[in-house]
């Protein structure tokens, strides 16, 4: 059985690292958070209630997942509609799947760009639209990338000047970072781009990963033939953001 244990346990003999506190630069107030450790991400549900108790005991008022929620049932048969007014997820049909998204503003204040209610937009509007192979769509609210935009096929980050849209990128068999093509000026900009791509890929027919058929045809002509010249601005990451990465 899974337990939930606090603190985490230490590892072998090695002594946990002193937690550095530094003040944000941007004078944000960062709100109180708790990650409760999960070895391998995996809970019963009787620690899941517990937890879940505990947590709004103490205050807590939302919940952020990093990853997919998946129950799981002690035999090969679960209930038809296990849990009302939720869909299912789907891991495996060639359709645009759900977005991932870093911790984002509520969660962390170090976002150049609000992005969850883009996020929260991009999934209601565009999840489970059909392709020829699957598209993966990652965002982060700046450019630490905690959501790995950069192996994503359309990746989203969010800068003081807009958002910088990353295309091409896949983890998976044959990992491939995705290429940096412009920057998108508002969010209505943002989902104008991600429209166009689908429109293209299934236009197109190719059973083939974005990032594959934009090596295939060149990236110069899939942003001219799918209309995202005319939509995104140049862009180039300036100095001063690559030195708050490091
Ligand atoms: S990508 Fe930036 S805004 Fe998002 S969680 Fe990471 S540090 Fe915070």
């Amino acid at each position: 059985m899974t337990k939930v244990i606090w603190p985490a346990p230490r590892c072998g003999n090695l002594k946990p690292m002193p937690m550095k506190k530094k003040p944000l630069t941007s004078g944000r107030v960062r709100p109180a958070t708790f990650a409760p450790y999960m070895p391998a991400g995996v809970i019963t549900i009787g620690d899941l209630e517990k937890l879940v108790g505990q947590m709004k005991e103490s205050g807590a008022e939302k919940v952020k997942f990093g990853g997919e929620m998946v129950f799981v049932w002690k035999g090969h048969e679960r209930p038809h509609e296990p849990a009302p007014g939720y869909q299912s997820n789907n891991f495996k049909a060639p359709v645009v799947r759900p977005v991932r998204l870093c911790s984002a503003e509520v969660f962390c204040q170090r976002f150049k760009q609000p992005v969850l209610d883009l996020a929260r937009t991009i999934d209601e509007r565009f999840r489970g639209t059909p392709l020829p192979v699957k598209l993966h769509i990652g965002i982060a609210g700046c450019p630490r990338s905690c959501s790995e935009p950069a192996v994503k096929d359309i990746g989203i980050i969010g800068h003081n000047q807009g958002y910088e849209i990353l295309l091409g990128g896949s983890a998976g068999l044959g990992p491939v970072l995705a290429q940096s093509v412009g920057l998108a000026k508002d969010k209505k900009t943002v989902l104008a781009v991600i429209e166009k791509v689908i429109a293209y890929m299934q236009q197109g027919g190719k059973k083939m990963r974005l990032g594959r058929l934009i090596a295939k045809i060149g990236k110069e002509r899939f942003l001219e033939e799918s209309g995202l010249t005319a939509l995104l601005q140049p862009w180039q990451t300036p100095a001063r953001e690559k030195s708050e990465e490091e």
